[in-house]
């Protein structure tokens, strides 16, 4: 039998193995300090140990000083499997933490305790972000069982703080370790579609702003004696919204293949009708293609707010809330043909290389010049009451994963 054939049967036969994994993963929530949880140490060191008996025993644990919760830290793992060729790694970063149950009553059972039906697992964190991170073990797993080793030097990093912002998790490993290189292949399977064919490459910026137009308060009923801000933003409102035929670039990769200019959400003004608003509150979402120079966006934004203040007499004042950008990870990488390849065999579909609206945790890793993928085939049930996984899915990523792993 050809080596890929003997690993992905040994995948077949670890099935029960993983189902395993995932019950004892989701018996332990790892929430973050900010939705009233403990953090992740408890379920870290649950799967350190669970790591060591399958023989993965080159663990290295980095942890972030947090005082807000019991363990004063959030630990972030890296497994470390040698492979032929060491110069190169091949990382899979999946995340340990999970986001709280929300409404108890929507849920079918209790959301930390896994129950099993019709060929999915059910339980908080079952989908996001453990069936990839228990097909990632298994994946290298079943290689070693088999006596095999990867091509490159496989690196397993499971990461803390992923649901609140990574702080102490990716964003903390990049500020204060050297563990990347350029060359290395760096999957994050934290997303992708129930097709399986989304390998994410792309994101688009993000620009969350805020503008506050001041003009004067007054009666309503003598409205010459005031500045209505209301209006004048409004105006304002209607000149942002139109930003997208100016920036009328198009990217087919991405789905919408045009950068959006989104007015959103708006603050109470006066509480009662009889009064002239002297104060106007309002945000735009924007998610810019990433061609596109941030700054040349914030300097029209600009303008277009000077054009308001002098037709209406008002100042407006703008505060960036966020502004995100990232490299997009070229589509001939090398991980992009490797997965395309890999998921073909697995799954017989031909996947592409696409670009999303914005904000997964890839954005962090391209951001300091890292080549990153986001793939896995999932239902996208992350986050809801009743997640669940398809243990074929898990099964599946495990096969793709430990193809990438085995032919490079
Ligand atoms: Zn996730």
């Amino acid at each position: 039998m050809e080596n890929i054939e003997r690993v992905f049967s040994r995948i077949e036969e670890n099935r029960e193995d993983m189902i395993a994994l995932q019950e004892l993963l989701t018996g332990i929530p790892a929430i973050a300090p900010q939705s009233e949880g403990k953090g992740e140490w408890e379920k870290a060191e649950a799967l350190t140990t669970w790591l060591k008996k399958l023989g993965v025993t080159n663990i290295n644990m980095i942890n972030a000083l947090d005082d807000r919760v019991p363990a004063g830290k959030r630990p972030n793992i890296i497994a470390t499997i040698p492979g032929e060729d060491e110069t190169r790694n091949f990382w899979i970063m999946t995340h340990i933490d999970v986001v709280p149950p929300g409404e108890l009553s929507l849920w079918n059972s209790d959301p930390f305790k896994m129950t099993r039906e019709n060929g999915k697992l059910i339980g908080r964190g079952v989908e996001d972000n453990q069936q990839s991170l228990v097909a990632s073990v298994y994946a290298v797993t079943s290689i070693l069982q088999e006596g095999l080793k990867p091509k490159y030097t496989v690196k397993l990093m499971f990461v803390s703080d992923e649901e609140t912002g990574s702080d102490f998790g990716i964003k903390f490993l990049l500020d204060n370790y050297d563990l990347f290189k350029k060359e290395d292949l760096i999957l994050v399977p934290d997303g992708g579609r129930s097709d399986g064919t989304l390998v994410e490459v792309a994101e688009k910026s993000i620009l969350w702003l805020k503008f506050r137009t001041t003009g004067k308060q007054c009666h309503a009923s003598m409205p010459h004696l005031g500045i209505n801000a209301f209006v004048a933003a409004s105006k304002l409102v209607l000149k942002l919204n139109g930003l997208n035929e100016e920036f009328n670039r198009k990217n087919e990769i991405f789905d919408p293949p045009y950068s959006t200019f989104c007015p959103t959400k708006k603050e109470n003004n006066v509480p009662n009708i009889n009064s002239i608003p002297g104060e106007d509150i309002f945000y735009l979402d924007c998610r810019i293609l990433p061609s596109y120079d941030l700054d040349d966006v914030m300097k029209r934004i600009g303008e277009l707010a000077g054009e308001v203040e002098k037709e209406y007499g008002v100042s407006v004042e703008i505060e960036t809330i966020q502004r995100e950008s990232s490299p997009p990870t070229p589509e001939d990488s090398k991980l992009v043909k490797s997965l395309i390849r890999a998921i073909k065999l697995v799954y017989a579909v031909d996947a592409r290389p696409r670009g999303i609206g914005g904000g997964t945790v890839g954005a962090h890793l391209r951001k300091r010049g890292f080549d990153t993928v986001v793939w896995s085939k999932i239902e996208e049930t992350a986050h809801m009451p009743n997640e669940y996984c398809i243990v074929d899915n898990m099964v599946g990523d495990c096969k793709v994963m430990a193809e990438i792993m085995l032919r490079g």
